[in-house]
């Protein structure tokens, strides 16, 4: 016989409540209490994930959930901000499943863990149209590093590798190029698009040396855009010191329009900041020690132009769309 599928009450109390940190009252209670140390301030952040927009139905739950609270702190560590903990909102249609909630909640129940983000609360709620979850996640921070604190000559870096996650969502989608690289350059890619790394150790960076920073979620051209136009300045980015991987240099090989993908496309979640000269080191030696790779690959100039965006050969580089946009 099938199983019964939960009650409210049920997915509440069984699925959602043994993730539920102290303040959160075990979904008990109206409100969650946060927990706040000295002068440290509060930082909010909400990210919605869509079925069929953000992820595919058939999507495993559990790494759909990890994606929902990764996007998040991806946020928090831009602002310099540990993570406190998240609420979270789900909107489930007609047909979601026991099991479906209990992989969603599992997985969820491993990077809370792995993130030290509990959960304080949230809501759960029935629609006609698809899946959706929505996260809100807070942070404390002692310096909320804005994106509109750069100033020219500041020098320009990202985190991590550039363009793996729009490649790899490309690979999902089985594109041709997908065909020509190997089964390891493939996984990386793919890997990469499911399942984000959001850049918490760079917090201390972050905070003692940025002028401004962001997380790239929409393609690292638009948001450098987005974050020099807060800033009130302009920039020069040399195309060849942007960090790529093996996997994704592979794939711009076989293919080379893939470079503007790379440049453009979206779901990076690694951090774009900002630095004064006199700080580069500073920040440069701080992400080393925190294990992250932090590359230099331009610098902010006067103006409010957007971003130059220039080849090896000092050859200016336009691209068609600067980044992904929802409409
Ligand atoms: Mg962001």
């Amino acid at each position: 016989m099938a199983e019964r599928r939960f009650s409210e009450d049920e997915l509440i109390a069984e699925i959602f409540a043994p993730l539920v940190a102290e303040g959160g009252f075990g979904l008990r209670d109206d409100a969650a209490l946060l927990p706040l140390r000295g002068a440290q301030e509060i930082v909010v952040t909400t990210d919605a994930l869509v079925s069929g927009v953000h992820f595919l139905p058939d999507d495993a739950p559990g790494l759909v959930a990890r994606k929902a609270l990764r996007v998040n702190l991806s946020d928090l560590a831009a602002k310099a901000a540990e993570p406190i903990g998240f609420l979270l909102t789900l909107a489930l249609p007609p047909d979601w499943t026991n099991d479906w909630a209990r992989g969603f909640a599992s997985g969820l129940a491993e990077d809370a863990r792995a993130f030290a983000c509990p959960l304080y609360g949230g809501d759960t709620t029935a629609t006609p149209g698809p899946l959706t979850i929505s996260i809100t996640a807070f942070g404390r921070a002692t310096r909320f590093v804005s994106r509109s604190g750069a100033r020219p000559g500041d020098r320009i870096f990202v985190s991590g590798t550039i363009g793996d996650a729009a490649l790899g969502l490309g690979v999902a989608r089985g594109e041709a190029f997908a065909e020509r690289l190997g089964e390891a350059a493939r996984a990386q890619l793919l890997d990469r698009y499911r399942l984000p790394r959001p850049r918490l150790p760079l917090i201390a960076a972050l905070r003692g040396h940025a002028s401004a920073a962001m997380d790239i979620s929409d393609g690292l051209g638009g948001d450098l855009a987005k974050l020099l136009r807060a800033s009130g300045v302009s920039a020069r980015v040399e195309l060849a010191r942007v960090p790529l991987s093996d996997a994704t240099r592979a794939a711009v090989a076989v293919e080379p329009a893939l470079f503007e993908r790379a440049i453009t496309g979206g779901d990076d979640y690694e951090i774009l900041c900002c630095a004064a000269p006199a700080a580069c080191a500073a920040i440069t030696q701080a992400a080393r020690e925190a294990g992250v790779a932090l590359t230099e690959i331009g610098a902010a100039t006067a103006g409010a132009e957007p971003p130059q965006f220039f080849g090896s050969t000092g050859n200016i580089i336009n691209f068609s769309r600067l980044s992904f946009s929802h409409f």
